[in-house]
């Protein structure tokens, strides 16, 4: 049976701490090679430079690749979005995007390889789940774009493939270890995860207190709407979700993001945006919210059109009017794969 590797950048300092003096090792070693995984962001154990030479042959020999393998990068000349494709060390293959904004550059990653939730317009779900990504490799998508384009990622948005919640444990390590004073040292306010409306899980989130940002895919403020696009609506109906997004703002004192995607014709009317209106409105002791109107990208293989502008300007509108904070998603990168789990579905297809 093949020995299962050590995951060390997925170990926070006590554990690092524990696992080097079971080696015989001195415990500053682990603050060391803390240091070299999450603030210098080594990719091999032989640029640990101040270790002494029988250590790093252990780690090498038994800890799990620091790395993730790049295949391939697709940049955009409209935007200079870069979308990266990288495979797992099972093969599995997953996708990350660099988008670069006036206040800085945002990486969004990948939670999962596949996902189980099925939502309707979503290109990553076609395939269903491989497996959820552990936190390393979840770090590891930041530290190497951070890396290959030698500029600061200022925030981290976790709404590439995956439903991060789905994979709770290794999401709370991500943030622990992405936000950590030793290492790359996000601000928290500069990390947000996106969700489909895992209930117990926002719930349980909101118990660490994180200060990050919680999106949350809503698409429709009508529970029959919403569950024909998103089939875990069945088990966590509206009214549950939008009193598990009060809990989250009661304990963490964010403003909870709502993610709408525009579909012409299904959800893009006037009666749509009045019932948004009147769901948020119903939010109590000043919940603070915003909305973010995303105008549907194309998926191969699903009959979804975007609206027109003007009707995507009226829906933004009738919200303001409203009292509703609300914003529409600049689209990055339409020329190169838009979508998320495309890019991803085009290599596993070849
Ligand atoms: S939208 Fe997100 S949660 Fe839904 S299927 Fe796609 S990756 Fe999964």
């Amino acid at each position: 049976m093949k020995e299962e590797k050590y995951d060390i950048k997925s170990r926070n300092p006590a554990e690092l701490t524990e696992f080097v003096t079971g080696l015989g090792e001195k415990s500053f070693r682990a603050k060391q090679i803390f240091d070299w995984l999450h603030a210098k962001q080594v990719s091999d154990f032989e640029e640990m430079k101040n270790l002494p030479k029988n250590l790093i042959q252990t780690l090498s020999r038994t800890c799990a690749p620091l790395s993730l393998k790049q295949e391939t990068v697709q940049i955009s000349e409209q935007d200079g979005t870069r979308k990266y494709l990288f495979m797992l060390p099972d093969g599995n293959r997953i996708e990350s995007v660099l988008m670069r904004y006036r206040h800085g550059n945002a990486v969004c990653i990948s939670s999962q390889a596949g996902c189980r939730m099925g939502c309707r317009f979503c290109a990553s779900t076609q395939e269903g789940l491989a497996r959820g990504l552990t936190p390393s490799e979840m770090l590891d998508q930041v530290y190497q774009i951070g890396k290959e384009t030698g500029e600061r990622v200022s925030s981290v948005v976790v709404m590439g493939i995956g439903e991060p919640l789905d994979n709770f444990d290794s999401f709370v390590r991500f943030t622990e270890l992405l936000t950590h004073e030793d290492g790359l040292h996000l601000s928290q306010r500069n990390l947000t995860v996106s969700t489909c409306g895992l209930v117990p899980e926002i719930r349980k989130l909101a118990e660490y207190r994180f200060s990050l940002t919680l999106a949350v895919s809503l698409h429709a403020a009508v529970q029959e709407k919403r569950r024909q696009l998103i089939p875990v609506a069945d088990r966590y109906p509206l009214p549950e979700l939008m009193e598990a997004c009060q809990y989250y703002f009661e304990q963490t004192g964010r403003r909870v993001t709502f993610e709408y995607s525009l579909i012409a014709g299904f959800n893009d009317a006037e009666a749509d945006a009045d019932a948004l209106a009147g769901l948020l409105r119903g939010l109590r002791g000043g919940m603070r919210c915003h909305v973010n109107l995303i105008p549907v990208n194309p998926v191969r293989g699903r009959a979804f059109r975007q609206p027109h502008r003007a009707v995507v300007a009226a829906f933004k509108n009738k919200l303001e009017k409203n009292g509703i904070n609300v914003t529409i998603r600049r689209e990055m990168g339409r020329d190169i794969d838009g979508a998320c789990g495309q890019l991803r579905r085009r290599y596993a297809q070849a």
